[in-house]
């Protein structure tokens, strides 16, 4: 199949990108890398009037460290992180988390906000940096706004962006040299999307610990009674009692326990 008629346009900067799509009436849509917009267009699952091109934008693949953050812009490639082309701010987990998204070819086309924004449940930006506490920068027409990544990741496919909006980046708190995570993804093959992520940060030095769940269907999740068991190992059938608890059903999930027992357990391996 190929997909439905619409008009290109290249955008010139950030401000450009948002006039063209505010313009659109609310048919126009961002491509970044768009290896997940063009086979959905081309799938018809997506028919945008115009296609707003973002990845001439300069601005947009910025990444910078300060004190307390890690700046990263949306047009930031897997590639970049995953070749530490970028700063990190996060003891590896960036570039460990890049390296596990699909194969090469895709790495080097697809954004980390393009991930985000597009917002597939079972894919790795999302749960991995909700675990870190990150936020995003959108900017639309009446300007700029922050929003926590559990505030932006709605639901399945579903964020908070507006159609007239543009994610413009990422934030990432910095983790303390002595702080640790986990990551344990579980696909059919390595780089397939997951079937179920675990994904752990323990920093104790800021006080965090964040146990975040992915590839459930909907949008990851916190989960807070496995962030309390974060200080030692936890065995699948507490991870699955926990899961119960937030009303997954311990057989049909018996996956995303293991992967909670597995990330929560990883972070004591040195
Ligand atoms: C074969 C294959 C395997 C894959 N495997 C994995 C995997 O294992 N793990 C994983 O996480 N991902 C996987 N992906 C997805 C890949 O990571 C994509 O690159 C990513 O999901 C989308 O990034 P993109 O830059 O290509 O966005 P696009 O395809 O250009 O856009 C995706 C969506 O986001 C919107 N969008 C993009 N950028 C912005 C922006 N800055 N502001 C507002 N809206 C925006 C677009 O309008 C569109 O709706 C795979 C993709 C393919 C093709």
């Amino acid at each position: 199949m190929k997909a439905a008629r619409f008009d290109y346009a290249l955008a010139s900067g950030i401000a450009d990108a948002v006039a063209l799509l505010d313009g659109a009436g609310g048919l126009g849509r961002v491509m970044a890398g768009g290896q997940s917009l063009i086979p959905m267009m081309n799938l018809r699952l997506a028919q945008p009037s115009l296609v707003v091109d973002i990845a001439g934008i300069r601005e947009m693949r910025r990444a910078e460290l300060s004190n307390g953050e890690l700046y990263l812009g949306a047009g930031v490639t897997h590639a970049m992180i995953e070749d530490r082309k970028t700063p990190d701010a996060t003891n590896g987990m960036l570039p460990f988390v890049a390296s596990g998204i699909a194969y090469r070819g895709v790495r080097n086309r697809g954004t980390i906000g393009g991930s985000l924004a597009h917002a597939d449940p079972a894919a790795d930006w999302p749960t991995a940096l909700l675990a870190l506490g990150a936020s995003i920068d959108a900017v639309g027409p009446k300007g700029a706004r922050t929003l926590s990544l559990e505030a932006f990741l709605v639901g399945a496919y579903t964020t908070a962006l507006e159609s007239n909006e543009v994610l413009t980046g990422v934030r990432v708190p910095r983790l303390s040299p002595k702080a640790r995570w986990s990551y344990y993804k579980v696909a059919r093959k390595t780089g397939e999307f997951a079937h179920t992520i675990g994904a752990a940060v323990l920093d104790p030095e800021r006080g965090v610990r964040r146990v975040v769940l992915g590839g459930t269907g909907r949008a990851p999740m916190l989960v807070e009674g496995a962030a309390r068991r974060l200080d030692r190992p936890l065995g699948i059938a507490d991870a699955a009692a926990i899961l119960n608890s937030a009303g997954f059903d311990p057989v049909e999930h018996h996956l995303h326990a293991t992967a909670l027992s597995r990330a929560i357990t990883r972070i004591h391996t040195p």
